[in-house]
């Protein structure tokens, strides 16, 4: 046979049966595939026991010889056991294999091997079911050294199904790794020098028959490096790529329609504002595109620079686009814009000014004649802003001259959208791009998922701003604090003030809250499935009970676009006799709403939410320079991991404390979801949050690497790699587009 390399097909390694199972179990087709199966966890064999002296539940090596061997049917079920009986000279042992009568062949009376497991009693004998075997070649039967080695080595244990298990994953990988020819490393060897990290085929072999824990080391680092090195390269590759592409160069500065926004700010910048606000107006300058995050702590003050931003690039003559992750949001950004602009916001309208420009608003739920004369004025551009949700992504919007894209809060959105918004300027002209993010987020997760853009972050809050109390109310443990509670929401209101209440599902026959899934694991600790609060019935209980007299108004995912811009405009703005005071809503509230008057918050069930979650909802007060409120209620008992999780969002409101902490609490497939990226798939040994050193090390090889040879053709087998990075990415797209 030939050697195999790694992307030949299993059934062509290993046998179409054996193929077949492994790509119905876990979607293997080479054996690449295969080979990046890594083990779960390795056993040390362990020290050759004596048969006399075995113990129920010890995992032991023993060296005996083969006895005796029977086959017989099971009664109870189809299939046979085969059992061998071994002999050290001193006791005896069964051994049991439970439809494996292929090894009658191997396990033959008289022969000597080495038999790993764990032992276990059945019927009053002592036995080691499916242990791992090792038969000595006649010959060596006495030989130390390789009894040593047997005994010493680490066995894997395979991620694995009833119906593939870890034994026959081993055995196709034996195969596989026995017939591996050459093979091109991904990462090249000055790379690998300077890194002092081993080669793919020395690693792999390590990586799935380690002789000691200093080889399985060794396997580890290189191929988590290896992890981190093709992605760091993909993302440099991005950003090169991106480099070279045209833009419109953008002067920003001094037009007046920036001039009049600055004018009708009723605060001044930050320092962190001014000074990011530079660092895109030089980006915008450039006649290549701009890719930039900006991060920084809810209520950090990102939106006025993306909103700065925009309007130089409409002074500039271009048009600006706005992508936020809801209605609610999109359509107040629309009204902040339009407020501040006043009659600039009129372009081309009787009354307006000569020098402003129409914003149009797109979302979808728009009726269609509106959508329509939308459209109209983003294709004819006379909107030089344009705000909206997904709906600006479709096809059906083509703008004038699109300069700048701003997308708001990007853990919504992924590279794909961007990808998507991008192809919406004039010919081979890419737009320039502000990403802003929810919550600040960890070093680690802005070189991984955000490695592509530039970063620019704000530390500081403005100046003014009181930090928001934050209380855990554990509603079992202490029923006066939960009266104490709304008491106090009652005296917020009638100072004036508007307060949130955020429950996590709509109502009662909504099954379970969207965010449900990361807490659902800590509540398994309480031992019971409680249903969460629902907005529809905590607004009916606290309107005929706690807060009776008070105007309650909802807000959910499930009201109309219209329906839920009437009650955020009763919300924020009014204070008439339709006014809410009480908004009680989902999670929609989320992402940055914002009403300054808003001074409490009350998130019922709170353990049902994640970390920054909570975090980014706490930021929807606390927004003015009034002193606010955050109340967790909780079910969870005290000492519960929930518990925990709330105690630290209570002891903190340094966001990017919190985002470390969420890290390290989630799993990472939650912080890498796959649209992000288009990589998640990939990465199987780094941690993101562990591995910082291997992260920045990796990036700053990758840089240097992409700098000297942008399409890597000295590097075959990183090129290959990365071809089989890429295409998930892709398909990703192509599903949801
Ligand atoms: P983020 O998007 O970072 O969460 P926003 O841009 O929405 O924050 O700003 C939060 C609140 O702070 C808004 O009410 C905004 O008007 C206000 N704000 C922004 N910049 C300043 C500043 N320099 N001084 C005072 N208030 C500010
Ligand atoms: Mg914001």
């Amino acid at each position: 046979m030939q050697p195999a390399d790694l992307g030949q097909l299993l059934s062509r390694v290993v046998g179409g049966k054996t193929a077949k199972a492994l790509e119905k179990a876990f979607g293997m087709t080479t054996v690449d595939d295969l080979l990046r199966h890594y083990p779960r966890r390795y056993a040390q064999r362990g020290i050759l026991t004596e048969l006399a002296t075995l113990d129920e539940g010890a995992t032991v090596t023993v060296l005996a010889d083969i006895q005796e061997v029977t086959v017989r049917r099971m009664r109870e079920r189809r299939g046979t056991i085969l059992e061998a009986i071994v002999t050290d000279g001193q006791g005896t042992l069964a051994l049991t294999f439970f439809n494996q009568k292929w090894r009658e062949n191997e396990l033959r009376p008289g022969r000597r091997g080495l038999f790993a497991g764990q032992i276990s009693t059945f019927r009053g004998k002592r036995q080691l079911a499916h242990p791992n075997c090792l038969l000595l070649p006649d010959g060596v039967d006495d030989d130390p050294e390789a009894i040593a080695a047997f005994a010493s080595e680490l066995i894997p244990f395979y991620p694995a199904t009833s119906n593939v298990t870890s034994w026959q994953i081993a055995d196709a990988i034996r195969v596989v790794l026995d017939t591996l020819g050459d093979l091109p490393d991904p990462i090249p060897d000055e790379v690998r020098q300077d890194e002092c990290v081993i080669g793919l085929a020395q690693a792999l072999a390590q990586i799935h028959r380690p002789a000691n824990n200093a080889e399985l080391g060794q396997a580890q680092d290189r191929l988590r490096f290896e992890e981190a090195f093709v992605l760091q390269v993909v993302l440099a590759q991005r950003r090169a790529e991106m480099a070279l592409m045209p833009a419109t160069a953008r002067v920003v500065g001094d037009g007046p329609l920036q001039r009049a926004f600055d004018r009708n700010l009723p605060f001044e910048l930050t320092r962190g504002q001014v000074a990011v606000g530079e660092e895109i107006a030089v980006d915008l300058a450039a006649s290549h595109p701009m890719h930039r995050l900006v991060q920084g702590d809810v209520g950090s003050g990102k939106t006025v620079v993306a909103l700065r931003a925009m309007l130089g690039v409409v002074d500039a003559g271009g048009q600006a686009a706005l992508l936020a992750p809801t209605e609610v949001l999109a359509v107040q950004h629309y009204r902040t814009i339009t407020s501040m602009l006043g009659p600039l916001s009129q372009g081309g309208m009787l009354g307006g000014d000569a020098n402003g420009t129409k914003v149009a608003l797109l979302t979808g739920s728009q009726r269609t004649a509106t959508r329509r004369r939308e459209l109209l004025d983003v294709i004819s551009g006379d909107a030089g802003i344009v705000v909206g949700t997904h709906a600006l992504i479709q096809d059906t919007v083509q703008f004038r001259d699109l300069g700048l894209v701003v997308i708001d809060e990007q853990h919504r959105f992924g590279v794909e959208q961007r990808a998507a918004l991008a192809a919406k300027a004039r010919g081979d002209l890419r737009p320039h791009v502000i990403v802003m993010t929810a919550t600040p987020i960890p070093r680690t997760v802005a070189m991984t998922v955000f490695g592509d853009l530039d970063v620019s972050t704000l530390r500081e809050l403005p100046a003014g701003r009181c930090p928001v109390a934050t209380h855990v109310v554990p509603v079992r443990e202490q029923p006066a604090l939960v009266r104490r509670a709304w008491a106090r929401v009652r005296e917020e209101v009638d100072a004036g003030r508007r307060v949130f209440v955020v429950c996590p599902r709509i109502g009662d026959d909504d099954p379970r809250a969207p965010d449900d899934d990361i807490a659902t694991q800590d509540r398994g600790i309480a031992g019971e499935e409680s249903t969460a609060a629902s907005v529809i019935s905590v607004a009916g209980k606290l309107a005929d009970g706690e807060l009776a007299g008070l105007q309650i108004g909802v807000l959910h995912g499930r009201m109309t676009g219209e329906e839920k811009d009437d009650a955020m405009r009763r919300f924020a703005r009014d204070s008439g006799d339709s006014r809410i005071e009480v908004l009680v809503a989902t999670t929609v509230i989320e992402v940055g709403v914002d009403v300054p008057n808003a001074t409490a918050i009350v998130i019922i069930d709170a353990d049902r939410f994640g970390i920054s979650q909570l975090h980014q909802l706490r930021g929807r007060v606390g927004r003015g320079s009034l002193p606010s409120l955050c109340l967790l209620f909780t079910e969870m008992p005290q000492g519960s991991p929930a518990r925990a999780r709330l105690d630290a969002v209570a002891a903190t409101t340094d966001g990017f404390e919190l985002a470390q902490l969420d890290l390290e609490l989630r799993r990472e497939g939650d912080v890498l979801g796959s649209s992000q990226s288009g990589v998640r798939s990939s990465l199987r040994l780094l941690e993101v949050v562990r591995d910082e050193d291997v992260i920045v090390r990796a990036r700053a090889a990758a840089v240097s690497i992409v700098e000297a040879d942008p399409t890597l053709v000295s590097a075959p087998g990183l090129l290959s790699a990365i071809h089989a990075l890429v295409p998930d990415a892709q398909a990703d797209f192509m599903e949801k587009a």
